[in-house]
């Protein structure tokens, strides 16, 4: 079978991660019609939006996509084109497995967090305004059906993983009726997993040093959205950086799957960016495509190459360009298993 995916190769340093990432998934023996597709910055200047819809009409043909980062202006400028798809497309679970690589040094060895964060509405839903000359105002959105469904993708990622707990993550001591409704949200999900998966909460000030300091307490976190964003790039740090921590966005019509980081504009075009985070980004979307095996493929042979210490990125401590990165990881791809 030959899977349709719509590839957006983003700006910065997105172009060479993509076709790294697009060299190792075809490496795998899986069949792939790339439909390619841009968005970003050079569409800005080219058509008047960063956004086009040609792009948002591939995605809903194609249902998935692999993507690469966009940049988003800051404080001013055009709104972010990877905010703007998630709302477009009801991307609503945003999941971000953080595990240890061997041989990546970090504080610790043995970190296996999900981070699920909700995608489409909390601080993110963009409504903003000035108060005036010296004051501005944003508003934080938490809805029941939004919170409902992210709660109940995380415990049914858990059952479906083998994961034996999942904590909400919150400031609902302060925003008692948004945060409030999101934690309640969850408690009732998780009333319906009883004696199958554990369910707690935790102060998201709180998370943050308990992840620093315990990461191995924890297992499926969810968040709303700001604190997802936020949390996950800490949870990244844990395991070696933003160059390794892969995400998937996931709606019910459609699949958006990117690495956490951003286009790291300063390495752009210099063959210096570790594809790690795209390549198990890419990963993700091979289980969501039925590609199991394929995926523990290029899960383990990113594994092996950095554990080998030969080709190992410069982020890692090691030399390797990004090509030459996906390069290894291809080569060692094992053959793919000849169907009975
Ligand atoms: P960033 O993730 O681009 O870079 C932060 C730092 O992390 C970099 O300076 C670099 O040291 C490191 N890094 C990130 N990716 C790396 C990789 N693959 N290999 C090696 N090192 C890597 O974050 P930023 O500087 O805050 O943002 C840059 C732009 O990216 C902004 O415009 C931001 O809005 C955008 N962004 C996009 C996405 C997305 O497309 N989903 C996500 C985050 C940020």
């Amino acid at each position: 079978m030959t899977h349709r995916v719509t590839l957006i190769p983003g700006d910065g340093i997105g172009p060479e991660l993509a076709d790294a990432a697009v060299t190792v998934l075809e490496a795998t023996g899986v069949s792939f019609e790339w439909h390619r597709v841009d968005a970003g910055e050079r569409m800005l200047e080219r058509h008047g939006t960063p956004l086009p819809d040609s792009v948002l009409d591939s995605i809903r043909r194609d249902r998935v996509a692999l993507k690469g980062p966009i940049t988003t202006p800051v404080g001013e400028g055009f709104r972010s084109v990877n905010v703007a798809l998630r709302q477009a497309l009801d991307l609503y679970a945003n999941v971000r497995p953080a595990r240890s690589l061997p041989g990546v040094e970090s504080r610790y060895d043995d970190v296996d967090l999900v981070i699920v964060r909700e995608n489409t509405e909390d601080l993110y839903a963009g409504i903003e305004h000035r108060v005036g000359a010296d004051a501005a105002e944003s508003i934080k959105i938490i809805t029941r059906h939004a919170s409902m469904r992210i709660a109940r993708y995380a415990f049914e990622y858990a059952v479906a993983n083998g994961r034996r707990k999942v904590t909400a993550v919150h400031k609902a001591n302060i925003m008692k009726l948004s945060d409030g409704l999101f934690l309640e949200c969850c408690r009732d999900v998780a009333r319906d997993y009883e004696g199958r998966v554990a369910f707690e909460d935790r102060i998201v000030d709180n998370m943050c040093m308990q992840l620093v300091q315990k990461p191995d307490l924890y297992d499926v976190l969810v968040l709303p959205n700001l604190y997802g964003d936020i949390v996950s790039d800490l949870a990244a740090g844990l395991v070696g950086g933003l160059g390794v921590a892969p995400g998937a966005n996931i709606g019910t019509e459609a699949a958006v799957f990117e690495p956490v980081h951003g286009s790291a504009p300063k390495y752009a075009g210099q063959d210096v960016a570790n594809p790690t985070a795209l390549i198990l980004s890419g990963a993700l979307m091979l289980r969501h495509l039925g590609e199991t095996a394929a995926a523990e493929r290029v899960e383990s042979a990113v594994r092996g190459v950095i554990a080998e210490g030969v080709t190992v990125p410069r982020d890692l401590g090691g030399s390797a360009g990004t090509r030459a990165f996906a390069v290894a990881v291809a080569a060692r791809l094992p053959a793919p298993v000849a169907a009975a």
